[in-house]
């Protein structure tokens, strides 16, 4: 599965594997039966395993009232380090503040003596990398209705000053009605206004913008995530990432010189207001980078069929429209 991960997703950053180094030996074992949020009073029902990440295992999880959540697991020994603890507060500092119907709901947090949970909005329909991984590429009007949808949610983050810094098909979870629900706030920034830069190296490889690796004294901010929606619409409709290597510091070069191509053979064709608005979101100065109320008029939404809804067919292969 690494090789198949490596082709959708790319390699990781020496950063990120260190982290999932450290951790593979504290991913949480599997909690008890009946997980207790011991100061609600609150007791859910641990049920099958939804997913494992770098540091954390996710279960279904229901409670009295039968109403299904996910838990997300984390064995108090993975945040020993300083840098993982940090990580961790900031991702529920973030996401707990965080409300709007394309974003994966925060609803609680509780310890027990090994691990932390978080209780979140299940997305039955687990990431947009596991559906791109199954079918390949995605049709135009697909795309239009995830793209537009990841654009609320990134507007309502950035109105309310968060940048999310990891946009990427594998953090973009589907509920099933198929709505797209942003999750994983791991390396969001809360910026203190919207002047703030921020000068952290972050994100991953293949998706990160280049002001973020190259961008020298004058920091980055809410342009970053407009960079990733681009990775992410030019990876839905070719079916892999514009910049593409095996090897970090090759990716990185192809960012720095923001050239990047179309496959001889793509496994569609692709429209030109598709291509046009992926130019504009790839723009290297992210100032020339469209806004989202501009994304959310260009031309590429207007350019054929755009569904309010997707049928659950799409799990499984492209829809047709009648
Ligand atoms: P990490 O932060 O350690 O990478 P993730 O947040 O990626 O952990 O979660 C690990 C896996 O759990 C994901 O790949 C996904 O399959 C599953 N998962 C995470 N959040 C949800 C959710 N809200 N609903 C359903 N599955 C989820």
């Amino acid at each position: 599965d690494e090789k198949a991960q490596a082709k959708v997703a790319g390699p990781k950053t020496p950063e990120k594997k260190k982290d999932q180094k450290e951790n593979k030996k504290n991913l949480p074992d599997t909690p008890p039966a009946v997980i207790t949020d011991s100061r609600r009073g609150m007791d859910y029902r641990r049920d099958r395993l939804l997913g494992e990440g770098g540091f954390a295992r996710c279960f279904e999880v229901y409670n009295p009232d039968g109403e299904l959540f996910a838990a997300k697991v984390v064995s108090k020994k993975s945040l020993s380090s300083a840098r993982m603890k940090s990580k961790f507060l900031g991702e529920l500092q973030v996401h707990k503040t965080m409300e709007h119907p394309n974003i994966v709901r925060f609803k609680e947090c509780f310890e027990d003596p090994q691990n932390v949970y978080m209780i979140l909005e299940l997305c039955n329909n687990k990431s947009l990398m596991d559906l791109l991984r199954k079918r390949k590429f995605f049709t135009e009007p697909e795309a239009r209705y995830f793209l537009i949808q990841m654009l609320g949610a990134v507007k309502y983050m950035h109105s309310r000053n968060v940048i999310h810094r990891d946009l990427k098909l594998g953090n973009i979870f589907l509920d099933e009605d198929m709505n797209v629900k942003i999750g994983d706030f791991g390396l969001a920034a809360l910026l203190i206004d919207g002047t703030e830069r921020k000068n952290t190296i972050c994100g991953t490889p293949n998706y990160i913008a280049p002001e973020v690796l190259f961008g020298k004294d004058e920091g980055h901010s809410f342009e970053v995530d407009l960079w990733s929606l681009g990775i992410i619409l030019y990876a839905m409709l070719v079916g892999k990432p514009p910049f593409q290597s095996g090897n970090v510091k090759e990716i990185y070069q192809k960012i720095k010189v923001a050239t990047y191509s179309y496959p001889a053979n793509p496994p569609q064709q692709i429209s030109e207001e598709a291509k046009d608005l992926i130019n504009g979101l790839l723009s290297p100065d992210p100032r020339n980078r469209p806004t989202i109320d501009q994304i959310a008029d260009h031309a590429f939404f207007r350019a054929g069929y755009f569904p309010r809804q997707l049928p659950n067919t799409c799990m499984k292969a492209a829809p047709t429209w009648n």
